[in-house]
């Protein structure tokens, strides 16, 4: 029976630490009790309580892995129809489809291995493959699984196959991969579920429209899996939207739990071009997994950077780490910079001091993600915190001269940083990054 608010408030901590990004443990308690929160999110619940949550405390949708290993993509667990009511959490994984009649099998999965890009500051990549066995062989097909495993080791692996005789092989090679295994569909349900569940696999539930989708998906859970995929076989971007929208409404809006899983979506055509913007409706719309059919690099780019820009908390700026960050090979005579931890800030100032070919220190210090003069203007980047992270930083030991190099737009800070730091030199750089370079050459 599910749980009220209050009944599930009464099981949490009551500290108001706000960690699960609520302000009180009972405004999280009310979210929880209405399907719009995972109980994960508050890392100091006991296991007790979770259990005794039971149904009330598990997520809308379903959450769990794709793949194994550092790279897994985790799938699932979305509490909210639109991003500006919280966020989405778990981006959409990019997997690319091959054949196993392919003669550049090899090639493509070595290509997925190579496909990581570095995007201010986060790392992008096509996250799984996905073989098909076009041959109707399961020798060829089992032989083109465990050639693309080893030639992507680190990439998920999708077997896309309906024979329960060549999953079974395959699947037996890569077992320690857990491969999401998409061939189930009304006819060989029990066969597949049986094959999941004995290698603990994901399974993909296939059928021809929701209602078909539903009655598949409990036959499966019937059968003991757990972790499903959904596809309801809308191929147009119309179906896609339509569907992918249906069917989650339907987890969040009306906790049915038939329907509250992941969804992967094929958007393979012939043209490229029509088949990435497919794939980018489906990952505007609420896809977890979208299959495309080769992984050309402006087609991934465009994907990843859609992906990044949804997937990216609209309530919180993009940071990068707080370190000091050596640009060049710096020496003990180097310039010692500082700026805020907001990615943009970090990048446009890190590229001019490249451009100045001067080697130097760039300590980024962490302001909530504000750039400098908005984190100034909150009380983040002042004298006080400053002086205490350069002290704890560990920097004064590897340079020879105590300087440290201010943004000029908080040329302010100088006098009392002077006197918070003590024995340091105090020097105003420029308030724009692009004279950088020339105040550094000019230094030189
Ligand atoms: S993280 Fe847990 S303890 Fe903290 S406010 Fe949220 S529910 Fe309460």
């Amino acid at each position: 029976m599910a749980l009220t608010g209050v009944q599930i408030f009464k099981l949490l901590p009551k500290t108001n630490c706000k960690k699960c990004g609520f302000p009180t443990c009972l405004a999280f308690a009310m979210k929880l009790a209405q399907g719009g929160a995972d109980i994960s999110a508050c890392p100091d619940v006991s296991e007790e309580a979770k259990a005794t949550l039971g149904e009330a405390s598990a997520p809308p949708i379903r959450s769990f892995n794709l793949g194994t290993g550092d790279k897994a993509v985790k799938m699932g667990a979305e509490t909210v129809m639109f991003r500006h009511e919280k966020k989405f959490v778990n981006p959409c994984a990019v997997a690319v489809n091959v054949k196993d009649t392919d003669d550049n099998l090899a090639a493509t999965a070595e290509a997925v291995a190579q496909s990581e890009i570095d995007r201010v500051g986060q790392k992008l990549r096509v996250d799984a493959i996905s073989i098909e066995c076009a041959s109707g062989d399961s020798a060829t097909y089992e032989a083109a699984v465990k050639s693309v495993a080893e030639k992507a080791p680190d990439a998920a692996l999708i077997l896309n196959c309906k024979d329960a005789a060549a999953v079974e092989a395959a699947v037996k090679a890569v077992a320690d991969r857990k491969p999401l295994i998409n061939g189930a569909t009304d006819e060989n349900a029990e066969a597949m579920a049986a094959i999941a569940k004995a290698h603990a696999c994901p399974l993909v539930a296939s059928a021809d429209g929701l209602e078909a989708l539903s009655t598949l998906t409990e036959k499966i859970k019937g059968f003991g899996v757990e972790d499903i995929v959904l596809d309801s076989g809308a191929k147009s971007a119309k179906e896609i939207i339509e569907h992918n929208t249906q069917i989650r409404r339907a987890a969040l809006k009306k906790s049915f739990k038939p329907l509250g899983y992941p969804v992967i979506n094929n958007v393979i055509r012939d043209d490229s071009i029509l088949e990435a913007s497919i794939a980018s409706v489906a990952i505007a719309k609420y896809a977890s997994i979208v299959v495309i059919s080769s992984i050309e690099k402006w087609k991934t780019l465009a994907l990843f950077t859609q992906r990044q820009n949804i997937y990216t908390d609209p309530q919180v700026p993009m940071q990068v780490e707080q370190k000091i960050y050596e640009i060049g090979e710096p020496t003990a005579d180097s310039p010692f910079m500082i700026t805020t931890n907001f990615s943009l800030t970090y990048f446009i100032v890190s590229g001019e001091v490249e451009n100045s070919k001067v080697p130097s220190f760039l300590a980024v210090m962490d302001c909530e993600g504000l750039s400098v003069l908005t984190a100034w203007a909150a009380g983040k980047f002042t004298a006080a915190k400053i002086a205490a992270f350069i002290q704890e930083s560990g920097i004064a030991d590897k340079i020879s001269t105590k300087e440290l190099i201010l943004p000029g737009q908080v040329a302010i800070l100088s006098g009392a940083l002077e006197d918070k730091l003590e024995g340091w030199k105090i020097t105003v750089g420029p308030r724009e990054a692009n004279a950088i370079p020339t105040y550094l050459k000019g230094r030189a």
